[in-house]
């Protein structure tokens, strides 16, 4: 349990009044989200959108919605001093660089999968009357990364040549 939380009354003032060197009033806007114990909460907000602004950003806003309001600003000001430039939208594009590389992943095993099974199929009915396909040994003299390439072509022609083939 911490007890260096604000009293009332002669409270110690919140980390924005303290910043701003200014009386901490009771109904101060900033006291439940920036408390004494987190100065550098309120430094980077201040220095990003100017205290005067995130007073009327938290005025305008219901109570209910102020705490995410805050958690944003102090995201994206951190983010805005790490990188100057870009700021929180450098996190964003780098992610949604991970989620490409990992859906082009994702496809790529999905699309293996079809082959596999076809394969599968296809073995099945070499059992009974169909002749061997050509394609297959010289799949395995190359290498893993040409032979999964290699493996979507055949997917594609083997779609392509018609279903009843594979289908029983
Ligand atoms: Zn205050």
């Amino acid at each position: 349990m911490k007890d260096t939380g604000r009293k009332q009354g002669t409270a110690s003032p919140c980390a924005a009044c303290k910043l701003l060197r200014r009386r901490c009033a009771q109904d101060c806007v900033f006291a439940p989200y920036f408390p004494a114990d987190e100065p550098h909460k309120f430094a980077n907000v201040h220095k990003v959108f100017g205290a005067s602004n995130v007073n009327k950003m938290l005025q305008e806003l219901p109570v209910h919605q102020r705490s995410d309001a805050v958690s944003s600003m102090v995201y994206e000001a951190n983010a805005r001093v790490r990188d100057p430039v870009y700021g929180c939208v450098g996190a964003i594009s780098s992610l949604q660089q991970q989620i490409d590389v990992l859906q082009t992943q994702l496809a790529l095993a999905q699309a293996e999968v079809v082959h596999m099974r076809m394969r599968q199929s296809a073995t099945l009915s070499n059992l009974t009357e169909i002749p061997t396909e050509s394609g297959s040994p010289s799949s395995k003299l190359m290498g893993p990364h040409t032979r999964s390439l290699f493996s979507l072509d055949m997917v594609v022609e083997q779609a392509q040549m018609g279903e009843s083939m594979w289908l029983c």
